[in-house]
């Protein structure tokens, strides 16, 4: 059952900043994604939408009255949806509001991008099915899936102090780690440095501690999506993972992307959801038919790594894998949030729920190097004749994501990007 077209998603609409109308923009009037900007180093962070290759200061086109954009993301859905459409109306080609809001216009090329609000708590999934099963495979072939994988979205705690902006490097980590044949453990560099390949679901409203939220109002409490890369460390998390699952392998940086797009921005590229035949289904609690005719969203998703070689070069970096998150989610995005909350947990404006590592269901579609690789046995031939296992130092990892649909205009996340420094060696 569709639900009926948001005047805002209108394929029809174009608006008089040029830049938004080019079909391969990933801003056309049709996404309007929210995010932070500051023009300088030391200005305060502003609330911006992207258009086209510009950003709107929100403030200064007299949409909000302040800078807070953990409040803006918490207002009802009701809210939030007049408060696109009042910028939908002034982007608009022939709107009568052209003058004010071209004053609040800054060019994206000027102005610093930033995590996109204040992140609180960070809860890391593992909805890919595709990743599961080959990560399983590496440590248990014949028994790749533990049992509760098709009944509990499984999930850690992350740490959100080092959730970073994209453009942003961070060091490769030091980290304790133990070769099989090794006696004892010691403390090197990490030489098994990956990406994962994630989305990032930001929470919108609280919900009261004690008070789960039910599927059927789970999406209500979803802000918006963003692109995410969980960098791990495989040969940290080799040897600290069990029994409590990943810790300093994962701790080290997470990069996301700036811009959030709105469910409502989603809403003409939603799918229905199902499962394999044979699988369980899930229990109540985790199931509704709203859940099942339009759970899914169909996010086509892409890696690049460019190395230090290639950006001397002017080189944009080969895509190493494709994967689409409706192909390769098991979990829906409301199976996250009533799952999270059914125990009474709290969830805060500004939580962060990354899916997990989303693999597709073909080997070259995996969202991981330790997959493209097998564990590092098999290296990547680069386009420039570079070989690659695990990311060495200077190597870029950019994410992009985009929605198509006949009929609608395509609508991108922009980039998440992130560089690998050298190990911090002291000043
Ligand atoms: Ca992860």
């Amino acid at each position: 059952m569709a639900a009926p077209l948001l005047d805002a998603n209108d394929p029809a609409l174009e608006s008089w900043v040029e830049s938004a109308n080019a079909a391969s923009s990933d801003f056309p009037i049709q996404n309007l994604p929210f995010g932070r900007f500051r023009r300088q180093d030391d200005s305060a962070w502003c609330i911006g939408v992207a258009i086209g290759d510009q950003v709107l200061d929100l403030r200064r086109a007299g949409l909000v009255e302040n800078h807070d954009i953990n409040r803006l993301i918490r207002l009802k859905p009701e809210t939030r949806q007049a408060l696109r459409q009042a910028i939908s109306e002034g982007l608009r080609t022939g709107s009568a509001q052209r003058e004010k809001f071209e004053a609040a216009l800054v060019p994206q090329s000027v102005v610093m991008l930033g995590v996109p609000c204040d992140i609180h708590d960070y809860t890391d999934f593992y909805v890919g099915i595709h990743h599961a099963t080959a990560i399983g495979k590496q440590f248990r072939p014949d028994n790749p899936l533990l049992p509760n994988y098709k009944w509990v979205p499984i999930g850690y705690h992350g740490r959100a102090s080092t959730i970073v902006a994209s453009g942003t490097g961070f060091h490769r980590p030091l980290g304790q780690t133990k070769a099989p044949d090794a006696q004892e453990p010691a403390v090197n560099p990490s030489a098994r440095l990956d990406l994962e390949l994630e989305l990032g679901i930001i929470i919108g409203r609280p919900n009261a501690q004690g008070v789960p939220i039910s599927i059927a109002q789970a999406e209500e409490h979803v802000f918006g999506i963003t692109l995410f890369n969980d960098w791990s460390a495989r040969d940290i998390q080799a040897w600290e993972y069990q029994p409590l699952g990943p810790f300093l392998s994962k701790s080290f940086a997470s990069t996301i992307s700036p811009w959030m797009v709105t469910l409502d921005a989603l809403e003409p590229f939603r799918k229905s959801w199902s499962r394999p035949e044979g699988d369980p289904r899930p229990l109540p609690y985790l199931d509704s038919k709203a859940n099942s005719d339009r759970g899914a969203i169909d996010i086509q998703l892409e890696v690049w790594l460019q190395t230090p070689r290639m950006a001397a070069a002017g080189h944009a970096g080969d895509v190493i894998s494709r994967s689409n998150f409706a192909e390769a989610a098991y979990w829906t995005v409301a199976q996250l949030v009533a799952h999270h909350t059914l125990n009474g947990c709290a969830l805060q404006s500004g939580d962060l729920f990354g899916s997990g590592t989303l693999s597709g269901p073909r080997p070259e579609q995996a969202g991981s190097l330790t997959e493209l690789t097998l564990g590092g046995k098999q290296q990547i031939a680069l386009s420039n004749g570079e070989l690659r296992t695990f990311l060495q130092d200077g190597d870029s990892i950019i994410l992009k994501g985009f929605c198509e649909r006949p009929g609608f205009r395509r609508i991108g996340f922009g980039e998440c990007r992130g560089t690998v420094l050298p190990v911090y060696r002291g000043t």
